[in-house]
């Protein structure tokens, strides 16, 4: 029997994802190996829910390494906005956005909004398959529920954590300590199920 760690290519390219999954997918003992490290672009974003998008970038990244892929597509939805950012979070202001400018985008679209209508949550889906025409891909979806402020606050995180303030939290996500948005985060929840359907 190989003693060879199995390598998984992981289908993204945020820096930001690549360093949470690495230690959110430690239990599962793989070789994690983010697509960008072997060359590999992400595909358009076709699909019109989390999970299709999360898939197109799973069988692309399988298709182009050869390798089984994990993929997650996520994003943060606002009830009061008709569920924006939501699939567009990544690219709100514009094809290229930066973080930040995503971050001003979504503060002036809300800036009427009183408290009560400021609640969202964001959504990870999450897939893993063996290869790029897999018929049974492993699926997990999950959410984080919480508030979006009325200025960015810390420097933690990635993406729209410096406004988004989790539920039973005063502090934002960038103001949290690693260890603490992992522990609770979508993506944290949507890896959990995903290694409990493996296990
Ligand atoms: P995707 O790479 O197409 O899935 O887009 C994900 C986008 O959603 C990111 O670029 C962020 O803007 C936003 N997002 C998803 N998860 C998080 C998070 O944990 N913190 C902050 N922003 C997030």
């Amino acid at each position: 029997m190989s003693t060879e760690t199995q390598r998984v290519v992981l289908a993204t390219s945020n820096p930001g994802k690549v360093r949470e999954f690495q230690i959110l997918l430690a239990p599962m003992g793989l070789e994690i190996i983010s697509q960008s490290d072997l060359g590999v672009s992400s595909p358009e974003e076709t699909g019109l829910t989390f999970i299709e998008n999360a898939l197109i970038k799973a069988r692309h990244a399988a298709r182009m390494t050869g390798l089984p892929a994990i993929a997650d597509d996520s994003g943060l939805v606002v009830p009061a906005l008709n569920g924006m950012p939501g699939l567009y979070s990544a690219r709100y202001a514009g094809l290229n956005a930066s973080d930040g400018e995503n971050v001003i985008r979504l503060l002036n679209d809300m800036a009427m909004l009183s408290d009560h209508d400021r609640i969202g949550y964001y959504l990870c889906a999450m897939t893993l398959i063996t290869q790029p025409t897999d018929p049974a891909p492993v699926i997990a979806q999950a959410g984080w529920p919480g508030r979006i402020g009325f200025e960015p606050k810390g420097t933690g995180g990635f993406g729209y954590d410096p406004i988004f303030i989790p539920e039973g939290s005063d502090r934002t996500a960038a103001e949290m300590d690693p260890d603490v948005k992992n522990a609770q985060s979508h993506r944290a929840l949507a890896t959990a199920a995903l290694i409990q359907q493996l296990s």
